[in-house]
């Protein structure tokens, strides 16, 4: 690369590489069309949407006031309590870009979670503290209460990926009372739908240093809109719309999120879920019956993690058959585990039974010439 290109990169934007999104690791141009993909938490079916191009010549609604209205009644608040984003993605950004002084502040998140918190925060030069989740994937209170004072934003997630463990109500409690009038807390619950009576927007109420963060991409099968969603008190989500860019929902993805959240779209939507509410239920069954891999935190949304020592032949095997699945064993305390988002009827079977294939051959092999 170009020395002059370098040496004008912010100093820390030169330490940073990008992100590696399941779609970067494996994309999907027409060779590889006939793969699985069950590696990022998608679902694996999409519905029809009708689009009207007649204003396509006109910048669109800062923020499109019946995808507003549509969401607040289906999240139980008032519209001025609703921010409409460019995926939840870009809420994690606008939290910090508005509540963290680059080079100065911190947020704190708790590993294993979601990697954009920490990886949104040092795009900004924004300092990232850990209190990691204990080994049965709940919030360590003791250890997030040494942040006190020392950040701006806490993140938490439930249910959690890639534990899909669900934060008890007590604890998240908890943690906005120990931040109170010192930082807010972040809860993410893009996969709120899949544990619909643990979501916390109720809380919104009460605590005025809580806000909520939703998307469109898991449940709602939208991820190829982009759309999300901030829930917060008026004054926080007011700031929000300070750095927000001026046109952030394109005029299709309004359409197609209106149409999404209308009486017919949550119906659908709420059915889609128990459907692959079911196809987790297949997928821990058949999982639980192979002694060489072990599930691991829980099943609150639409992925299954497992452990296996034979983590990284499986991987490969897996790909070789065009079946995609996402490593997760880099993050803290997840060594060995792999996540498997539930797919189609069809594509949990062909799934499972290359994984049950695979660890058949492994018990011969280690029979035949133990190692
Ligand atoms: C997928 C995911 C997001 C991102 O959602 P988008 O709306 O697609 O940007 C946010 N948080 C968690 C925990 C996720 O898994």
């Amino acid at each position: 690369m170009a020395e002059w290109i370098t040496s004008i990169t912010n100093q820390h934007v030169r330490e940073l590489s990008p992100y590696e999104s399941a779609r970067r690791l494996f994309s999907a141009d027409e060779n590889n069309s006939g793969q699985i993909w069950l590696n990022a938490n998608e679902a694996p079916m999409s519905e029809d949407f009708s689009v009207n191009s007649a204003l396509f010549n006109r910048y669109p609604d800062c923020q499109p006031q019946e995808v507003i209205s549509s969401y607040a009644r289906y999240a139980g608040i008032s519209s001025g309590q609703v921010i409409a984003t460019r995926g939840a993605d870009e809420g994690i950004e606008l939290i910090i870009r508005a509540f963290c002084e680059p080079g100065k502040s911190s947020v704190l998140i708790c590993p294993p979670t979601y990697g954009m918190y920490a990886i949104s925060a040092q795009t900004f030069n924004v300092g990232v503290h850990k209190a990691p989740l204990t080994d049965d994937f709940s919030l360590n209170l003791d250890a997030m209460g040494e942040y006190v004072d020392k950040v701006n934003v806490v993140f938490l997630c439930s249910p959690n990926n890639p534990t899909g463990t669900r934060i008890e109500a007590e604890q998240i409690v908890a943690v906005l009372n120990m931040f109170k009038d010192k930082a807010l807390v972040v809860l993410d619950e893009a996969y709120i739908e899949f544990d619909a009576d643990a979501t916390q927007s109720a809380l919104l109420s009460t605590y005025n240093n809580l806000v909520i963060l939703r998307t469109l991409s898991k449940a709602h099968a939208l991820a190829g809109i982009r759309c999300g969603f901030v829930l917060s008190n008026t004054q926080v989500c007011q700031t929000l719309m300070k750095v927000i860019a001026p046109y952030p929902v394109p005029a299709p993805v309004a359409q197609v999120a209106a149409q999404a959240l209308n009486a017919e779209g949550i119906a659908v939507m709420y059915a889609r879920v128990k459907t692959l509410q079911q196809g987790i239920d297949t997928i821990v069954k058949r999982l639980s019956q192979i002694d060489q891999l072990t599930l691991c935190g829980d099943t609150k949304a639409n992925f299954v993690l497992f452990k296996t020592p034979y983590k990284n032949k499986l991987m490969a095997f897996l790909v070789s058959k065009g079946v995609i699945i996402r490593d997760q064993s880099k993050q803290h305390n997840l060594d060995n585990c792999l996540r498997i988002t539930v797919g189609s009827e069809q594509e949990n079977d062909i799934l499972l039974s290359l994984i049950q294939g695979f660890f058949q051959e492994q018990a011969i092999s280690s029979t035949k010439e133990p190692s």
